[in-house]
């Protein structure tokens, strides 16, 4: 506390990150990285960014990166917007887009960031409760609304909606913006971006730091209606003109360029989930089908804090949320097969 905040600052409930703990032969299964790491190609040219050249700003616009976007996703170069991490470009959504007078509707049980933004932006809000199974119901968003977001797959369930659904909920939404935040999209969902040529309300955001294992880049980007992109511009040119380094534009670019690297990394995540699920389910925990690279799980009997306690004293760590309704859930990122050995042995023991 000081006197000299501001008074929104006194206001503010920050987002909690999940750990970076700094311990030796720790299973992290915390904060939904990649356990594979990213495409070599990137590494090479992250390092040779990494030059003499690091003395000049880089391209404000990422017109390079924001290129190769475009013609990997299928869209024009004007559809597209990048940022430092998705929850840069999340925020900058928040600003220009999702503010209106009446409220913003959203999962009860989502990214936690979505209400840290609306409370720093001054957003007004609507949570729009699960169904029983934790999947989102379209049909629950039949109400007023000045705009929606939804996370597909949803955090911290893993939980998706097809495609068709999201088709159906833009047309029951035609005139508010909805974003859809696809962080996870690449472990089994479906993309909404084939909907943005006929809405030009949509907005899909994206990220490098899961499948593509790039969360220590920070790159997040952004796919709608070039009206949409260029309201997402002018916030962004009024807060920080160059939100992605050089390394980071050029190790984006050389990832996106990796297709077979992508694909090959992807397909052990999601190997991996069977595993994990199949894993679980052997010791008696539950969880809905997901399409992330992470699994919401839940014990028969064991509380979820005496589980996250007892594995984080046997060196691994899962994320627990404190909130109604999944108090007793763990979320488990994907690991290496190794790592998800070393999970199911520490249960075996905390288990009996
Ligand atoms: N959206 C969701 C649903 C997430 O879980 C995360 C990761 N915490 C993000 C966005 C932000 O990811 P990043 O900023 O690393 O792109």
């Amino acid at each position: 506390m000081s006197r000299f905040w501001s008074p929104l600052v006194h206001t503010l409930s920050p987002y909690v990150p999940g750990e970076q703990p700094k311990i030796a032969d720790l299973v992290k299964l915390n904060t939904n990285e990649s356990p594979y790491g990213p495409s070599p190609k990137a590494v090479d040219a992250i390092a040779a960014a990494a030059g003499e050249a690091l003395r000049l700003y880089p391209d404000p616009t990422s017109t390079a990166l924001r290129e190769t976007l475009a013609a990997h996703h299928g869209v024009a170069v004007e559809q597209v917007f990048v940022g430092n991490g998705s929850d840069e470009v999340l925020a900058h959504a928040f600003r220009a887009l999702l503010g209106h007078e009446s409220p913003l509707l959203f999962p009860d049980i989502t990214y936690s960031f979505y209400p840290t933004y609306c409370r720093l932006f001054d957003v007004a809000y609507e949570t729009v409760p699960l169904a029983e199974d934790l999947s989102v119901r379209i049909e629950d968003y039949r109400r007023p609304a000045g705009a929606i977001i939804v996370a597909n797959p949803n955090a911290p369930t893993g939980v998706a909606l097809t495609r068709a659904e999201i088709a159906c909920l833009l047309a029951e939404h035609p005139d508010k913006p909805v974003v859809i935040d696809e962080a996870y999209v690449d472990f089994g969902g479906e993309s909404a971006i084939p909907l943005v040529a006929d809405h030009p309300n949509l907005l899909v955001v994206q990220t490098m730091s899961k499948s593509r294992a790039l969360a220590g880049l920070r790159v997040g980007y952004a796919i709608g209606d070039a009206a949409l992109i260029e309201g997402l511009t002018r916030v962004k040119d009024s807060f920080n003109s160059y939100p992605l380094g050089r390394p980071a534009q050029a190790g984006a670019i050389a990832s996106i360029e990796d297709e077979a690297f992508f694909q090959d990394s992807r397909a052990k995540v999601i190997a991996g989930r069977l595993r994990l699920v199949e894993g679980l389910e052997a010791r008696c925990f539950s969880a809905p089908a997901s399409s992330a690279n992470f699994v919401f799980a839940r014990h028969e009997s064991r509380p979820g804090a005496e589980l996250a306690a007892e594995l984080r004293a046997r060196g691994v760590i899962v994320r627990r949320f404190d909130a109604p309704r999944i108090g007793d859930h763990l979320r488990i990122t994907v690991g290496t097969d190794g790592q998800i050995d070393r999970l199911l042995t520490a249960l075996d023991e905390i288990l009996g």
